[in-house]
């Protein structure tokens, strides 16, 4: 495919319009936002341009390494990578890939929690680009509504395949639970482990992150109580 150059030029003088100092950028994990933060135009561009756009700078990122790119180990890496983030890593900023939810009529009758826990995940700290990897526990008790189980792992999945916080992935999906089951009966917890922590930085290989959403009946203390002790087991 081949590259629109006077787009490729406007995208420069916009990174030099935004490029911060050190001291603008940190090294904190601050959210600033519930939502990711996405430009209106974020999904002008097909999936096809946004490929080669990336491969493109990609192998610029190389090359300015000081890699030789024409060897053959790493001749196909920027493909590679572009394919991976638009249709894998981070294939969940685009909402035409939001997962489509079938809820049922609880016909059990079924009027407590249910737990979904242990979904391992693996999403990307948006500060530095390196995996964040978890498990999330997410629950949640109907108001007349079920939801098919795989689809908890796919809400999970979707919110992780972004460039995250995990403070904002946590509710993310909490609000996601609460949008297609119609209750604010939703917990969420995650424990995660980031590599911008522990490989590089402060270099913690020990420590993990743990954030919680509790809403509606999970925010009394007892249910929140049985929440937890369901995914200690
Ligand atoms: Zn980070």
């Amino acid at each position: 495919m081949k590259l629109n150059e006077t787009l490729l030029s406007t995208l420069d003088e916009y990174a030099n319009i935004l490029t911060l100092t050190d001291e603008e950028i940190g090294d904190e994990h601050i959210s600033t936002s519930v939502d990711t933060p996405l430009r209106p135009d974020a999904f002008e561009l097909t999936d096809e341009e946004k490929k080669a756009r990336i491969e493109h700078h990609f192998r610029e990122i190389m090359h300015t390494l000081g890699l030789d790119l024409t060897d053959d180990s790493l001749r196909g890496t920027p493909k590679r990578v572009a394919k991976m983030y638009v249709e894998e890593i981070f294939s969940g900023l685009n909402p035409a890939n939001r997962p489509e939810i079938a809820l049922f009529d609880n016909k059990y009758q079924y009027n407590g929690m249910l737990v979904e826990k242990n979904i391992s995940f693996y999403s990307n700290c948006e500060h530095h680009f390196v995996p964040i990897i978890g498990k999330a526990h997410v629950a949640y008790i109907s108001n007349g509504k079920v939801i098919g189980l795989s689809k908890l792992n796919r809400i999970v999945q979707y919110f992780a395949k972004r460039p995250q916080v995990q403070e904002r992935l946590t509710v993310q999906i909490a609000q996601e639970l609460r949008r297609v089951l119609g209750t604010d009966n939703v917990a969420v917890l995650i424990d995660a482990k980031h590599l911008c922590v522990s490989s590089r930085g402060i270099k913690d290989e020990t420590s993990s992150t743990v954030t919680s959403f509790f809403g509606g009946k999970f925010e009394k203390d007892n249910v929140k109580q049985e929440f937890l002790r369901s995914i200690a087991l």
